[in-house]
């Protein structure tokens, strides 16, 4: 008994494209967020590798979350931490 893992998506260029990124689309937030399933993560990155459009809309996303939790954690930093560590920086000189 074989066990080869094989091409579970075959490349098919063409009308197969859409269901797959469909369900890519559906999948960005679940993949970001590291919840996605092995089986689910393997299904996306196999697709982006051959998706331009899908891969440059998960780029996107991810660009978007680190912008926002870029945001957070600067709002959450007090600002006399900020001027402690520009002092201490500014001492190092
Ligand atoms: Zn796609």
């Amino acid at each position: 008994m074989e066990s080869k893992i094989t091409e579970v998506y075959p490349k098919a260029p063409g009308d197969a494209r859409t269901a797959d990124c469909e369900q890519v689309s559906h999948m960005l937030d679940l993949m970001i967020d590291g919840e996605a399933s092995p089986e689910e993560q393997k299904f996306f990155n196999h697709h982006i590798e051959d998706c331009v459009s899908c891969f440059e809309n998960h780029q996107k996303q991810k660009l978007l979350k680190g912008l926002i939790t870029g945001h957070l954690k600067r709002v959450i930093v007090p600002h006399s931490l900020v001027q402690s560590i520009k002092a201490r920086i500014q001492e190092t000189l």
